[in-house]
């Protein structure tokens, strides 16, 4: 199916994307989620290794899908639910799969916990109170005015159900499928509930959504940017030899290079807030500069607010080094 037979068809957008034409309009998404009907998934599973594969997610991992686990050991275990409905649909077709785990509560991680519903859940214990429900989660994930803009993103374009969990799981606990285990790491500072998994035999690193991109999160009232900055470290200090990113895929090559890449966009962020001050800025005024997203193409008002709280962790870092005053609303450096 090409780009521009999709473009042509958005306005009818076939299953899975169940988007009303209005809302897309509205909301400048047809064209990329066209881009993302025109990768449709193929269930054709990457052997990370023995027992161990990722389910490639459409849109070639990115958002809003995100690359998914699967295990066939004794057990038979998907990890998160982002690469695609029908992928998942498959997926349950051809696999017996005896529950579903969650490295965090991302909605481009755990939109299709539904089609599994008649199996276990367990997501991580930071996770639990929001318990699977949209509106839970969209009172946790942005303020009160955005928070029916979100429900409605999160619905139609990435057709997220509220979906209860079954059981919840911390750093304390080793996964144990057979011959496979996996040891979660409490990595915060993504979102207060993110896990990273370590296979310690072969020194496999699942890292979900410290990924390795080049567009480090950490966008939530929740999130935090030393503790993202503490879980790089940490996560580098584990020495991997295989990463499994959720939004990159599987990595063999360069990895502490590669960790160092991902941390020091941190720094460069706040090099380009520091620049931008001049002789002093809003935070609003620095949203219209948008030196994080660059640009908002799509839901523009939630990708600003992102943009605003990302931006106020920096400036409170750099207030907090000396490179930066607070003067009433605008920041000035120093
Ligand atoms: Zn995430």
């Amino acid at each position: 199916m090409s780009i521009s037979h999709l473009l042509l068809s958005a306005s009818q957008i076939p299953h899975p994307f169940l988007v009303t034409a209005d809302f897309l309009k509205n909301q400048n998404l047809k064209k990329h989620v066209s881009k993302c009907m025109d990768i449709m998934v193929q269930a054709s599973l990457q052997q990370v290794a023995e027992h161990m594969f990722l389910i490639p997610g459409g849109n070639n991992g990115r958002f809003p899908f995100s690359h998914s686990i699967l295990v066939v050991d004794e057990e038979t275990v998907l990890i998160d639910t982002g690469c695609g409905i029908e992928t998942l649909q498959q997926i349950k077709r051809e696999y017996d799969i005896d529950y579903v785990i969650n490295s965090h509560t991302h909605i481009d991680h755990i939109a299709g916990n539904w089609v599994f519903k008649d199996k276990p859940l367990i997501v991580p214990e930071e996770g639990f109170a929001s318990r699977g429900s949209l509106v839970k989660l969209s009172q946790r994930f942005v303020n009160e005015e955005l928070a029916p803009l979100w429900r409605k993103f999160a619905r139609e374009v990435l057709q997220v159900r509220d979906c209860e969990p079954s059981d919840s799981y911390n750093a304390q606990r080793t996964f144990s499928f057979g011959e496979v285990s996996l040891k979660p790491i409490y990595t915060p500072g993504h979102t207060i509930d993110h896990y990273c998994f370590l296979e310690e035999n072969e020194r496999i690193l699942f890292s979900f959504d410290y990924d390795l991109t080049s567009f480090p999160w950490y966008g939530h009232r929740e999130s935090n940017l030393p503790d993202f900055r503490s879980s790089v470290e940490r996560l580098k200090t584990l020495s991997p030899k295989i990463v499994v990113s959720s939004h990159k895929g599987i990595i063999t090559e360069d990895i502490g290079a590669r960790f160092d890449a991902f941390y020091n966009k941190l720094d460069e962020r706040n090099e380009r807030i520091l620049t931008l001050l001049g002789g002093g800025k809003t935070i609003e005024q620095l949203v219209d500069l948008a030196p994080i997203y660059g640009k908002f193409p799509y839901v523009e008002s939630l990708l600003r607010y992102w943009e605003a709280s990302m931006i106020s962790k920096h400036l409170k870092e750099l207030e907090k080094n000396g490179r930066v005053q607070r003067s009433g609303e605008r920041y000035v450096q120093i």
